[in-house]
């Protein structure tokens, strides 16, 4: 079993990245958060901890409204920072943990949280800000992360009880991860109070940040029971994101204790860090046993089904770059490059001698086993002019007459639209 060792709550302003970027240790206006961080940063090396679990909010940068989720684990093996607007930071890219992140997946489905998952995507100051104080002058922080990220911009959002909820199945899940040599910090960020829109922008509350830190502690629970509106009042609108610490907390067992707690507020917003040790006991290794049962209960006998290759996250990191070639394939200009110029686009997308030849010579069912998806072959079909009965009999190493002869109705088609449609109805 992984041990949880402890929790981290750190602001995730992006004030404490530019006083990094730009070497402001020494200026006596910038020396608390250096100060604050430093002690966070002592802990984690004296505690030797391999992975920080990094619970934070994308600031509209990689997570936009076009698609906007609750609970988004991140389950690649790397993570870059992102371009907010002026050119990336010049920070290096943080290793992810990818198996610990597949294993937290699935718990927390299993306890029915309905989870999204991204890999390819950079992170914000969210995340960043606070994970690059972790490094020294001798470089950056050597562990791995695994980053939740929890959408608090648009409403509506999880309320506390949802969010302290999850940092309980959290703390299952990682207990049962099977690794019994690896060390975990939890590390809540965001807040304290703050306001950065509208006449209130400017908004800061510490005797509440006192307050919220105390309950934190010892009584949590005080916290969970506030609504969104409650914070907004005490916090500041944007401060409600301090939600996200209670994912910490409730990672923790009841009994912490507190070894490091400070905030300083220069500016718009009360930049806090805390740290937590934890004090649960050991769970038991029939408990832990069972949960694992529990989280593969759903898909236990699957992998015994011939000819069927469940997309798993795992399956879908390793072939991330193949599948996102083929994704973009609903874009009208790479479908055309596709057709035309494919060894350039291959070239950029630094596609490898194996998957090029995997799809220059449609090996369906090969690249089926190799981990694509079903439905970005369907869109590589439809653009080389292949019907999907085509694939399926491919697949099943059938001609079409074959597979034909299997179906109540020999009917063709495909996912093409417009005149690609009519043109293989007609073919
Ligand atoms: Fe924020």
């Amino acid at each position: 079993m992984a041990k949880i060792v402890g929790g981290i709550g750190a602001s995730h302003s992006p004030t404490i990245g530019f006083a990094k970027d730009t070497h402001k240790e020494n200026d006596p206006a910038w020396a608390p958060i250096f100060e604050g961080f430093g002690e966070v940063r002592d802990w984690v090396k004296r505690k030797d901890i391999d992975v920080l679990f990094m619970i934070y909010n994308d600031h509209i940068t990689s997570f936009f409204f076009d698609h906007y989720s609750a609970f988004a684990l991140g389950v690649d093996d790397t993570y870059y920072p992102a371009d907010e607007g002026g050119g990336p930071r010049d920070v290096p890219p943080a290793k992810g943990h990818a198996a610990l992140a597949q294993h937290v997946a699935a718990a927390l489905v299993a306890d029915e949280f309905d989870m999204s998952f991204f890999q390819g995507k950079p992170l914000d100051h969210g995340c960043m800000s606070p994970l690059s104080m972790m490094g020294d002058e001798t470089g950056p922080w050597g562990g791995s992360i695994v980053p939740l990220q929890i959408g608090v911009l648009q409403l509506p959002i999880p309320n506390a009880r949802r969010c302290y909820k999850l940092g309980k199945s959290l703390r299952k899940a990682i207990q049962s991860f099977p690794d019994d040599s690896l060390r975990v910090a939890i590390v809540a960020t965001g807040g304290l109070s703050h306001q950065v829109h509208g006449e209130r922008a400017g908004f800061v509350n510490e005797d509440w940040d006192q307050e919220f830190l105390n309950l934190l502690e010892s009584a949590p629970e005080k916290l969970v029971e506030k609504r969104l509106a409650d914070y907004a009042v005490l916090g500041g609108m944007e401060g409600a994101e301090v939600i996200m610490w209670l994912v910490m907390r409730g990672a923790l067992s009841d009994k912490v204790t507190k070894v490091h707690s400070m905030t300083y507020a220069p500016s718009v917003t009360n930049i806090a860090t805390v740290v937590f040790e934890d004090e649960g006991d050991t769970p038991d290794k029939a408990d832990l046993e069972a949960y694992r049962a529990h989280i593969g209960y759903e898909l236990a006998g699957a992998e015994t089904l011939q000819g069927t290759y469940p997309f798993t996250l795992d399956r879908s990191l390793k072939c991330f770059r193949i599948n996102d070639f083929l994704h973009r394939l609903v874009i009208p200009e790479h479908r055309e490059r596709f057709l035309n110029d494919f060894d350039a686009l291959a070239d950029q997308y630094k596609l490898t001698a194996e998957e090029r030849s995997l799809i220059s010579e449609r090996k369906w069912i090969e690249m089926i086993r190799k981990g694509v998806s079903f439905f970005v072959l369907e869109k590589m079909a439809a653009v080389v002019g292949v019907s999907n009965p085509e694939v399926y009999a491919s697949m099943r190493g059938e001609t079409l007459e074959e597979f034909m002869k299997t179906r109540k109705v020999p009917i063709k088609y495909s996912v093409a639209g417009g005149a690609k449609a009519e043109e293989m109805n007609n073919a």
